[in-house]
């Protein structure tokens, strides 16, 4: 009897495929079977990708226990997995084994390989702060990896590691009590701006405050990335528009826009509240990620289940926005005025609901 196949198109491999710096032997077997369209040797060791939800592909070694062929003519092979890529350990050894990756959430960004062979790992910086043990830290883990760190416009620190600092990196942010930050499927690092320490902040304390929310709410798991940004004053220092949850002070309050995006198709945040207190935003903050958390769809951001929401109430509407497009014909500015007026009428309308149901 074949047993059920784990993973279908499998490309068995005689060598090494170099994408994993060490193959390490795991302390207790386990077996697992595959799809492939070649047949494979009894007892002859295989080696292959597999690719990741981080985005990159971990390597497995493995031995043929036996192999058959099926009714669509491809083979169930039947391995003995003996070695993991050093770097996806866990993450490979519950794919191979059939179980569900969904509860590994959030994705955390540790160990993802960069084109100059060095693995990036993220660290957590809530607010852009660190200090002075932990810049120093950075620089020690820094020195003895690639030797140069980068910083993203996130406020993160992106340290660049050899093989080797993968399995410690973790216990040494947390000796300065710094994490490894967020990938995808959960909240980014909370940006801020100055906050108090600038004097056109009206008596905020976006900095403080992002700190305090990042208590909150690290490591939170999310049905995909969450950005927020806090910035004290309409200056928007921190970019309040271009996030899922933006924060824009506004006299004293703080006003809250959300759906905000700045890819290769961006949108403005639209405002779901305004005149929110500091004391009542992480209150706020957690409802808006209770409301995504049951409303999105898997692998969603803010603006697309928004748009979704609105989707068949902006259909109707839809025609009374061509002559307004109409108007943008020849302007030539690299933007779809006719898409865009109608994704926003759509996103629209989905705020208008969203609101309600926060609200409660
Ligand atoms: S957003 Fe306003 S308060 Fe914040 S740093 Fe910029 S100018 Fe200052």
């Amino acid at each position: 009897m074949t047993n059920s196949i784990v993973l279908e198109d499998i490309m068995l491999e005689d060598i090494p495929l170099g994408l994993a710096d060490e193959l390490k032997d795991i302390d207790v077997s386990f077996t697992t079977t595959v799809a492939s369209d070649e047949a494979a040797e009894t007892g002859k060791t295989v080696f292959f990708g597999l690719p990741l939800p981080v985005g990159d592909v971990g390597e497995v070694k493995a031995r043929v226990l036996f192999c058959e062929k099926t009714e669509n003519d491809n083979f169930a092979v039947t391995l003995e997995i003996v070695a993991l890529d050093i770097r996806y350990i866990s993450l490979l050894a519950k794919i191979l084994k059939g179980e569900s990756i969904a509860e590994e959430r959030p994705l955390w960004g540790i160990g993802l390989k960069q084109t100059n062979g060095a693995y990036a790992s993220i660290v957590n910086c809530p607010a852009g702060v660190l200090n002075a043990d932990q810049l120093a830290k950075i620089a020690e883990i820094t020195r003895n990896g690639a030797g140069v760190a980068k910083l993203t416009h996130a406020q993160r620190v992106i340290l660049l590691l050899k093989p080797a600092q993968l399995d410690t990196v973790r216990a040494e942010l947390k000796s300065v009590g710094l994490r490894i930050g967020v990938l995808h499927h959960g909240i980014r690092n909370v940006r801020a701006c100055c906050g108090a320490l600038c004097n056109l902040s009206q008596g905020l304390d976006g900095l403080s405050l992002a700190l305090e929310l990042d208590k909150a709410i690290f490591g939170r798991a999310a049905k995909f990335d969450v950005k927020i940004a806090i910035s004290d004053c309409s200056r928007n220092c921190l970019e309040s528009f271009c996030v899922d949850i933006g924060l824009l002070g506004n006299n004293g309050a703080y006003d809250v826009y959300v759906g905000g995006i700045s890819s290769s198709v961006h949108f403005k945040g639209l405002k779901l509240f305004e005149g929110i207190r500091p004391e009542k935003v992480i209150p706020l903050v957690e409802r808006i990620l209770e409301w995504c958390e049951n409303t999105a769809q898997d692998g969603e951001r803010l603006h697309k289940t928004l748009e979704r929401l609105g989707f068949s109430e902006a259909e109707k509407k839809k025609e009374a926005l061509v002559s307004a497009a109409a108007m943008f014909e020849h302007t030539d500015i690299g933007d779809d005025m006719r898409s865009r007026l109608e994704r926003t009428l759509a996103r629209s309308f989905g705020l208008v609901r969203m609101r309600s149901e926060v609200r409660g």
